[in-house]
């Protein structure tokens, strides 16, 4: 590999949100260009597939990709952190490349309508269907004639009926016979390029060196090796990515999630907005899927971006399928909570909470670091806002859980009320209202009634979350202040009577 001129690119359709897998793929063109001295990472959006283009797609892949802080380094405006290149903008250049290939004879004009087409399809055995070049086959001017009419006129490329061999950087060789790819399309009756030109064309002009791509676009390789050697183009690197799948052996797939919904159980996160909004580290998320088909060969797993940037070879690339182990990225999601520093901890939190629109949003820093602080060991911020929202809502909106109820206040016939009964007074009386005085005034609650540390400090739990899981009993306090304690408290008390 020759260090200087490794140019990479990621180079995804605007169809949606950036799935897990494309953010794999758009991390390990990234490490790969950041690995060698003036790698270059090229991001090209191929939006010329108008149906299916979503609205807003774009935006969101972009800021996926920033969340994730995968920067890339070129566009039409060169240097630094700008771009990308949209395929959208470079109609006329492809459609330059296409009149060469008629010219040369290396394309011709297919004039069947999609009806007729269709008729074929279903005339043919089911999935067999392979469009058979006509013969003879229509002439430039008579293309050009019937597009003229209105015809819905198609450029097709004569494909080689040879093997076409590929040398995949993780496969190894890959041959693929040329008798059993159709003459595909590369222009549209609409005169947009198809995706194997405007790719093709693009690669060449953009000089790529290496196309790392999911495993999926295999297929797709002896096309553009074809077109490639027709256009008088070199031939790029290729590794295929392996294909991600669940750990019960299924593909991952956008599907999941519908799937999930239709069962009545919670969607799975597939898209990388869907770990933002879970709650996840881009820290962790970039390092696990970075495992998602490469391993150090030693036994480190969780390192940083520089570490990997440090050890990535796209010869250490598995050829073998990835699990997504969810409970894997929990814990790494733990860990890197721990090992981020408190500002940075503090940035990521504030994220998650502006993208969920929480009502913690806002509180200020000292109280959203406090927050973290005392949750510290959390999995995800989702559990963190779990555990601690309710403090910052309004005292009215505390909603009693009836298993709570039953359990800590009413059981034993009332034991719970009767120490919040005996710890209101002791509260109301406090002058300072610290952890430690806190502490001090419910050791005396429990000394008085001669009760363990969790008798007395669970009803108060309850009292003021209405659940049995908050942070610290103290701190939970402390975040709740004097008066909405109080509150809360001569609420759960105003339960006693009520059956
Ligand atoms: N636009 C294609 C996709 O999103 C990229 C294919 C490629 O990398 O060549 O799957």
């Amino acid at each position: 590999m020759s260090a200087s001129l490794v140019r990479v690119r990621f180079a995804p359709s605007p169809t949606g949100y950036l799935h897990v897998g494309g953010a794999r793929t758009a991390l390990f063109n990234w490490l790969i260009a950041r690995r060698t001295p003036g790698g270059k990472l090229v991001l090209r959006i191929e939006d010329t597939d108008r149906r299916r283009h979503v609205e807003d797609s774009l935006p969101k892949i972009l800021s996926d990709l920033r969340w994730l802080g995968l920067a890339w380094d070129e566009g039409p405006e060169a240097g630094g952190d700008c771009g990308p290149y949209y395929q959208s903008r470079r109609l006329e250049i492809y459609q330059r490349y296409v009149k060469q290939l008629l010219e040369d004879g290396k394309a011709y004009y297919a004039l069947e309508t999609p009806e007729e087409l269709a008729a074929m399809r279903a005339a043919a055995p089911k999935g067999s269907f392979q469009y058979r070049r006509p013969s003879p086959r229509p002439t430039i001017e008579q293309g050009e004639a019937a597009r003229k009419q209105g015809r819905p006129v198609v450029v097709r490329f004569l494909m080689s009926e040879e093997d076409v061999a590929i040398r995949d950087e993780i496969l190894g060789p890959v041959v693929l016979s040329g008798a059993e790819l159709e003459d595909f399309v590369i222009q549209k009756s609409d005169g947009w390029p198809t995706y194997h030109l405007a790719c093709v064309v693009d690669d060449e002009l953009m000089g790529i060196t290496h196309v790392l791509r999911g495993q999926e676009h295999l297929i797709n390789s002896p096309k553009h090796v074809s077109l490639q050697q027709a256009l008088g183009f070199r031939t790029p690197a290729y590794a295929h990515l392996p294909i991600i799948f669940n750990m019960n052996g299924s593909k991952m797939s956008k599907r999941d999630k519908e799937k999930a919904l239709a069962r009545g159980e919670t969607p799975p996160e597939i898209d990388v907005h869907d770990f933002r909004v879970a709650g996840y580290l881009p820290e962790a998320l970039l390092n696990f899927i970075s495992l998602l088909g490469w391993s150090t060969g030693d036994d480190t797993e969780q390192m940083s971006l520089e570490e990997a940037v440090g050890r990535f070879e796209i010869g250490a690339i598995n050829k073998s399928n990835a699990k997504f182990d969810r409970d894997k990225l929990l814990a790494f999601n733990t860990d890197w909570a721990q090992r981020v520093s408190p500002a940075r901890l503090l940035e990521a939190f504030k994220d998650f909470l502006a993208v969920n629109d929480s009502p913690m949003r806002s509180q200020d820093d000292d109280t959203l670091a406090y927050v973290l602080r005392i949750c510290a060991g959390f999995r995800s911020f989702r559990d963190v806002e779990a555990k601690a929202a309710i403090l910052f809502a309004p005292d009215e909106t505390v909603e009693y859980s009836p298993k709570a109820l039953k359990k800590v206040l009413r059981k034993k016939e009332g034991q719970g009320f009767a120490m919040l009964e005996d710890v209101l007074p002791r509260l109301e009386a406090l002058a300072e209202w610290t952890t430690e005085t806190l502490e001090q005034c419910i050791a005396d609650s429990c000394e008085q009634q001669d009760r363990k540390l969790g008798e007395v400090a669970q009803p108060i739990r309850v009292a003021v979350t209405g659940t049995t899981i908050s942070p610290p009993i103290y701190d939970t306090l402390v975040l709740l202040g004097k008066p909405g304690t109080l509150n809360r408290v001569r609420s759960a008390l105003a339960l006693k009577e009520q059956e």
